[in-house]
């Protein structure tokens, strides 16, 4: 879905498809680099993650491995509370392994936090994040992301993977959602 079939219920483009796309290339250097001979697990968080997994993998010039987990956390209205349930769980075991876990957006953090110490506590060697949206209030919180697209404001964004009521993950690029799409 382009822009144009989509302008109506989009206030304003944070990111376009070629920034995107610019982006990931220069994160897949930076990950080839820190995992050469690493035997990398690539593990995308469904189903925010899928476009960007997709397109980071196929920019990766190194041998790697993918794996899905998809999650849910609790909360109250639109802020997650940190206790978070397993929907699908990892195919293998992991242990032992150099993990990269790759996720659509941090908020507050709280969801990677607890996910990067279930994947830690399973006995891997080493586990970081990559994420292509980062909010300012993923700051707060002592979780390490080691790879990060951009940094947005903190607005309710959509497109690239991320939904509103499962629509709009087609886009390709993100943006800010109108109001008059959910008041
Ligand atoms: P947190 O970091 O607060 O634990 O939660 C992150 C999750 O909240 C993301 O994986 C995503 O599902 C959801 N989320 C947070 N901000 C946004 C947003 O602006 N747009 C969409 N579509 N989902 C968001």
């Amino acid at each position: 879905m382009d822009q144009a079939t989509s302008n109506a219920d989009i206030d304003r483009v944070v990111v376009t498809a070629p920034e995107i796309q610019a982006r990931i290339a220069e994160l897949a250097v930076l990950v080839e680099k820190d995992y050469a001979d690493k035997n990398l697990l690539v593990i995308g968080i469904l189903k925010g993650a899928v476009m960007t997994m997709a397109d980071f993998v196929r920019q990766l010039n190194i041998h790697v491995e993918m794996d899905w987990m998809a999650v849910t956390s609790y909360g109250s209205g639109t802020k997650s509370s940190g206790v978070v349930r397993i929907l699908k769980d990892l195919d293998r075991d992991i242990t032992g392994r150099n993990v990269l876990i790759v996720e659509d957006i941090v908020d507050t953090g709280l969801t990677l936090s607890w996910l990067k110490s279930n994947l830690q506590s399973r006995g891997t060697n080493s586990v970081e994040i990559l994420t292509m949206l980062r909010k300012p209030e993923a700051a707060k919180v002592d979780v390490q992301v080691k790879y990060v697209g951009f940094d947005i404001p903190n607005e309710f964004v959509v497109g690239y993977g991320l939904d509103y009521n499962e629509k709009y993950r087609n886009l390709d690029y993100i943006g800010i959602l109108a109001k008059h799409i959910y008041s």
